[in-house]
């Protein structure tokens, strides 16, 4: 097939055969969720489709990950990255339908059984079509949930291994029109983080509060006071979000505790705002607490960057997926997620576009994570026909590097 010929169509026609093969993959994949660097059975399914059709492969990146890659035979050309995640999440799925999970307290809530099987449907066509130029990496990454495999699988050297000059990923979004793309030059997904605060007091008996230093009404004044980071300190020009989501605090209701462990999560849309929160949450906890007579500190761990995408990429997939899907079915307009994405980890290293392909209209607020959830194969035949149309017509040059 020639670059011209895969303009204005889709090259997985849906209702096609093509389509039911990648319906019966993404439904397998979904009745048999597996955890962060436990998807053995996913990555030896993608594994073993990969070799049937040919592509040289290589695994065990970050436990689970499998990496291949086409070489196409239409001339010199960059190398473009695609990635799907394999992960699913913890939660037990309240779905009845057939192919709901089979593994107790496992279940794909985000849909990147999707993911999975659109990059396999596109890897299938263009190890059968492959008349485009330069090569393709498909990249099938485990642990997206909060694990980092994203991080753990650069750090293993895959872009050195595979020096991409592009990287692309996308992620299935409810609430947007099933198979519309939106697209967003900068940041997309926010960086985040966890916090674990501890809140030392002196316990005592509950009656004579005076004999101690309740550390519960200290955590309570830090509860109210951390939400005055993002409202008083922050440019209402800048977004930032601090939520305190765990407390834990006590053994009896006639004690006051010693301690007080607050837990909770931070986003922001730059890494700058994102060290900026941070010091001011650390200065916060110590004084407030120090004015209480009490002692606090803040530890961050299980950090994602912010997804920032790169302009030339960005450019390059709205033309691509405006050819191939209309230009009113491609959003440049809608504000970024606070939610969080380990493809940032890639895009530290190659620049790239991460993108969101609507799964349709969220009924009952049934979205990403939800025990009810599930990734809509309507729009299977236009996620692969958009990585086929990409790799035929993004336009790149390779990079220097
Ligand atoms: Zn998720
Ligand atoms: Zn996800």
């Amino acid at each position: 097939m020639s670059p011209k010929s895969v303009l204005n169509s889709a090259v997985i026609t849906p209702g096609s055969s093509r389509h039911m093969e990648m319906i019966k993959w993404r439904r397998h994949i979904h009745a048999h969720p597996e955890l962060a660097f436990m998807e053995q059975q996913t990555s030896a399914l993608v594994a073993e489709k990969l070799q049937e059709w040919g592509i040289e492969i290589t695994t065990n990146w970050a436990e689970t990950g499998v990496v291949g890659r086409i070489k196409g035979r239409g001339g010199p050309g960059p190398v473009i990255a695609l990635r799907a995640d394999m992960d699913a999440l913890s939660l037990d799925e309240k779905n009845t339908f057939e192919h709901k999970s089979r593994h107790q307290g496992k279940m794909h809530a985000c849909g990147h059984d999707g993911h999975t099987t659109m990059l396999l449907g596109a890897a299938r066509y263009l190890a059968e079509h492959p008349d485009f130029a330069g090569e393709v990496v498909l990249i099938f990454q485990p642990a997206e949930e909060g694990e980092g495999g994203a991080r753990v699988m650069v750090e293993q050297g895959l872009f050195k291994q595979y020096p991409a000059d592009y990287v692309f990923g996308l992620h299935n979004w409810p609430g947007l029109a099933a198979g519309e793309v939106a697209v967003h030059d900068g940041p997309v997904m926010a960086g985040m983080d966890t916090f674990e605060i501890e809140v030392k007091g002196n316990g005592t008996h509950g009656a004579m509060p005076h004999l101690g230093t309740d550390p519960t009404i200290v955590a309570a004044h830090l509860i109210t006071a951390l939400q005055s980071i993002v409202s008083r300190n922050l440019s209402p020009l800048e977004s930032g979000v601090i939520s305190v989501t765990q407390m834990d605090a006590g053994t009896m209701a006639t004690i006051i505790p010693d301690h007080v462990v607050l837990k909770g999560t931070t986003r922001a849309l730059d890494n700058d705002t994102h060290i900026f929160l941070h010091k001011r949450m650390s200065d916060l906890v110590e004084n407030l607490c120090a004015g209480f007579g009490a002692t606090g500190s803040v530890i961050f761990g299980g950090t994602y960057p912010a997804t920032v995408n790169d302009s030339t990429a960005t450019v390059a997939l709205e033309r691509v997926a405006s050819t191939l899907l209309s230009e009113k079915k491609v959003h440049s307009k809608l504000p970024p997620s606070m939610g969080a994405e380990d493809f940032s980890f890639f895009l530290q290293d190659v620049p790239g576009c991460y993108f969101w392909l609507g799964n349709g209209p969220t009924e009952g607020n049934c979205t990403l994570h939800s025990p009810h959830y599930d990734f809509n194969d309507d729009i299977l035949a236009a996620g692969a026909s958009l990585w086929v149309s990409l790799v035929y017509q993004h336009g790149l040059s390779s990079r220097k590097k």
